[in-house]
């Protein structure tokens, strides 16, 4: 497969170089140049095939010769060794558990998948390769668990002091080995500016290898289309069409989905739930792309101001606004909103959302969900991930469970930086 970039002033480049750089020369996203629909007898079997197998038929066409069959299935053996649990809440709605991974987030898969690709491509390469990394809160955590020891990549992860929640924070500074974490005043789009002008910088290009493990890369981006296909096997004997609903910051993970649907994954509509960072909302009223610098809330990592995946909805759907309407629909909700979400679904049902899930599910009723309808919501980290809001929200106590236990009380340890030259400073060093 050979990937282009969305700027349409680079060249064309593999799998393996579109791994190694994340974002194409001319600053813009790589585009998989064709997306071949799967066979009807794939959706047909699906009830058969192990998450694995289901894993392996979907990405291979990304993938192509680059990693040999054996390797990939032997990568995703090892990337997929957790449940993806769909249980349900109501009559017609249930919720896809993202959260069982090392991490406890969603990102666990995507940064796992690509911190294995790159270290297999990166195996007999004598240089280092940097993963430079933003994050909101939970992709830090993924990529420094996901990368963790992994031989020839060093990783630096850059994130907004005082915005992410202390398990996130624990998560990504008490690891060490390979790993660094930054930390820096501002807010999320701070940190992702700054990474991107890093990738630009010759001056520190022409030192460093460098790459992004945000889902600009399209490695951690595309495994996220296996959840589509995992819910779709739990749920297909419902006979119903399915909505998906998906607690969404970058837009990473519902573009994957939607990447799902291309590959012939039969789903009626999209949900995109975000909290009140809303430019993609506005921009399906008013047509106008107008991001705003993030806005902190209790759903923290979804507090994107300027979504880097949403060109690659645009581009999925054409450009074209009268088919991503029909198919694609986008709400905000207030943190007020998800806090009685979280209430009314532990009320009703005893079901523990995190406060992401919390606004997925407000999504699905915000769309509202027919008879023939079955809508599923991501639930897209435990809810321990933000203990003081779930354990205050519904006044309950949360059980730690071990993989939070085991770094709760570690020491963190980080370098504040105060601008971009520090940043590079750092880099350079
Ligand atoms: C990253 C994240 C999201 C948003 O996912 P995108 O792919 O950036 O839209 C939602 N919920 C949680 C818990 C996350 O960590």
């Amino acid at each position: 497969m050979r990937y282009y970039s969305l700027n349409n002033k680079a060249s064309k480049v593999s799998f393996s170089e579109a791994v190694i750089t994340g974002l194409a020369p001319d600053r813009g996203l790589y585009f998989p140049e064709n997306i071949q629909p799967l066979p009807s007898s794939f959706f047909e079997n699906i009830e058969e095939m192990d998450t694995v197998e289901i894993a392996y038929q979907a990405i291979q066409q990304f993938v192509g010769d680059e990693i040999p069959e054996s390797e990939l299935r032997a990568i995703l053996a090892d990337v997929l060794s957790f449940e993806f649990p769909v249980v349900p809440i109501e009559d017609r709605i249930g919720t896809l558990e993202l959260f069982h991974g090392p991490t406890m987030a969603f990102k666990d898969v995507g940064a796992r998948f690509m911190a294995r690709c790159l270290g297999y491509f990166n195996q007999n390469n004598k240089n280092n390769v940097t993963v430079l990394v933003a994050t909101s809160g939970d992709t830090g955590g993924a990529v420094a668990k996901g990368f963790l020891g992994v031989q020839g990549v060093d990783v630096v992860i850059l994130y907004p002091s005082g915005k992410v929640s202390t398990i996130q924070e624990k998560q990504l500074t008490t690891l060490g080995q390979n790993i660094t974490a930054l930390e820096t005043d501002g807010v999320f789009d701070d940190c992702q500016d700054m990474v991107k002008t890093a990738f630009l910088d010759k001056e520190i290009t022409n030192q460093k290898q460098l790459t992004s493990a945000n889902s600009i890369n399209v490695a951690r981006w595309l495994p996220q289309l296996f959840y589509f296909l995992f819910a779709y096997k739990q749920v297909k004997h419902k006979g119903k069409n399915i909505i998906f609903s998906v607690p969404s910051g970058n837009f990473g993970n519902i573009c994957a989905g939607i990447v799902a649907k291309q590959l012939g994954l039969p789903v009626k509509h999209f949900v995109a739930s975000t909290n009140s960072n809303d430019t993609v909302v506005r921009y399906l009223k008013t047509l106008n792309y107008e991001p705003r610098s993030s806005k902190a809330t209790i759903s923290n990592a979804m507090d994107v101001g300027n979504p880097s995946n949403f060109i690659r909805i645009q581009k999925l759907f054409n450009h074209n606004f009268e088919e991503l309407k029909h198919s694609f629909s986008a709400y905000s909700f207030s943190d007020e909103q998800t806090k009685e979400a979280m209430k009314n679904i532990f009320n009703t049902t005893g079901y523990i959302a995190d406060p992401h899930g919390a606004v997925g599910y407000l999504g699905l009723k915000e769309k509202g969900i027919r008879e023939d309808e079955f809508g599923i919501f991501l639930e897209t980290a435990h809810p321990v991930k933000f203990l003081d809001v779930v354990e205050n929200t519904l006044n309950i106590e949360i059980s730690i469970p071990e993989q939070i236990a085991e770094i709760i009380h570690k020491k963190k340890k980080s370098i504040s930086i105060h601008n971009y030259e520090e940043l590079k400073e750092f880099l350079l060093a």
